[in-house]
Parts: structure tokens; sequence; C-alpha cells
């Protein structure tokens, strides 16, 4: 599903370069559970970026399903985004002024689907994330963790085929943390692809598969059996 070769992602600050990927190859099957850990500055967002079509790389190629990702345009790349991927982020990034409901709706308003087929598959998504009860609570009348399965069903909107979470259970009490990591673990054995940065070693260890960064390069890749 994906394949990326020699991948570099150089920022520049002033005189100053930071190669946060400094040549990374690593290939993901369709249905993979793969845990991408490392210490802080390791390069794990920059490289779900890439991924994720949010940031372009500096270098090196990324296919996605035999697709030259790097050499979509700004319209390719975020039809890209919308059909094909599915990202959460550790401070769930819902939009304060909208219910439950509503944000789950917004990714498919910008893909153009009915209104009525909006809201049943959003109030359908909710409940598959259990929060059928709470769709029209704002975020601030919910939770860290119904937030960010809020997050979680708006990621899922478009019905991607890769479902992208860096550091999703960062902000999350250790319980609450593995009832993501739950849904998360539901919503691969269901057939979607995840990719899911953590600090965690024992989160970690509920992949499949472990990749590990240290200054922008992979440093081991471990299926641990289990894949
Ligand atoms: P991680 O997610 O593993 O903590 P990042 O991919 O966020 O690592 O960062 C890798 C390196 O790139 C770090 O040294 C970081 O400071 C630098 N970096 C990340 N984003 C930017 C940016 N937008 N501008 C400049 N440097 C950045
Ligand atoms: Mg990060």
């Amino acid at each position: 599903m994906i394949q990326i070769e020699d991948l570099t992602k150089v920022y520049r600050m002033g005189d100053e370069e930071v190669a946060a990927l400094a040549g990374v190859s690593l290939r993901i099957e369709r249905g993979e559970h793969v845990a991408v850990i490392g210490p802080s500055g390791s390069g794990k967002s920059s490289l779900m970026n890439v991924l994720g079509g949010l940031d372009r790389p500096t270098g090196g190629h990324y296919r996605f399903e035999g697709e030259d990702v790097g050499q979509f345009d700004d319209d390719a790349l975020a039809g890209f985004r919308r059909r094909r991927i599915g990202f959460v982020f550790q401070s769930f990034q819902l939009l304060p002024r909208l219910t439950a409901l509503q944000n789950v709706e917004l990714p498919m308003v910008y893909a153009g689907l009915p209104r009525t087929e909006r809201r049943e598959r959003a109030t359908a998504l909710l409940e598959r994330v259990g929060l059928g009860p709470r769709k029209s609570h704002r975020p601030t009348q919910l939770s860290g963790g119904q937030q960010q399965r809020v997050a979680i069903a708006r990621s899922l909107a478009n019905n991607p085929d890769l479902l992208l979470a860096d550091e999703p259970t960062g902000a999350l009490d250790t319980q609450t943390g593995q009832e993501v990591l739950a849904l998360f673990r539901e919503l691969n054995a269901g057939g979607l692809t995840v990719v899911l940065v953590t600090h965690d070693k024992g989160v970690a260890d509920q992949a499949h598969r472990r990749v590990a960064f240290l200054d922008g390069l992979i440093v081991s890749d471990d299926h641990g059996g289990k894949a």
C-alpha cells in the first residue's frame, strides 16, 4: 500500500538546516497495524505528515497503491487526503462551535455528500465509537476520551484506506487511552490499515509491528512475530 524510498524532510530555520527525515525507506502493506516509536524530535510527526499528504517531502519517493504522491499538485494532494486518509491528532482538533455530529459531518461536506446521507453516516459513525447519545454535544461538553472518539469518527467519515494517528492517547489518562487504543485495534481488525505514533512502549506492544525512529532514521523495524 505504502512504499517510501529514501524520503527526506529538511526544515530550514535561518542558516540552520534540520533533517527531520534523513533518508527513510519503508513499505507498509494493506491491513497492517504499525506503531511508530522514538524519542521526541526523531521525525515521527514529519513522517506522518508526509504519509497523510499534509506536508511534502524534500526528497525521495512516496507511492501509495502505485500512485506517485510526490508528483501530485495541490488539488490532487487535497483529494488524496480527503479520499484516502483519516488523521487523528493528540489534540483532537475538533471545531469548538460545532456539535459532535457536525464535526463528523464536516469532511463529508467537503466531499460533497448530500445532507441526509451525511447526517445518517455521521450518526452511524458516532454510534460505532460509542457516542450516539452525545451527538448534539459540543467538544467542551465532552471528556478528552469522548472528544478523541469524535475525532476518530470524523477520521472515518470518507471511508479512508489509511488511518494515521499521531500520539492519539498523549492527552488522555491511561484508562481512557486504553479504550481509544482498543478502538484502533477494532478498526484494524475490520481491515483498516492503521499507523499510530506513540511514546508508550505498552501501546506499541499492542501493534503488529514497531518501527523505531532516531534522528530522522529508522533504527529498527520489528514485526514481533505477530504480523
Ligand atoms: P517527533 O514527532 O518525533 O517529535 P518531528 O517530526 O516533529 O519529531 O520533528 C523532527 C525534527 O524536525 C525536530 O528536530 C523538530 O524540531 C524539527 N521540526 C519539525 N517541524 C518543524 C518545522 N515546522 N520547522 C522547523 N523544524 C521542524
Ligand atoms: Mg511528534
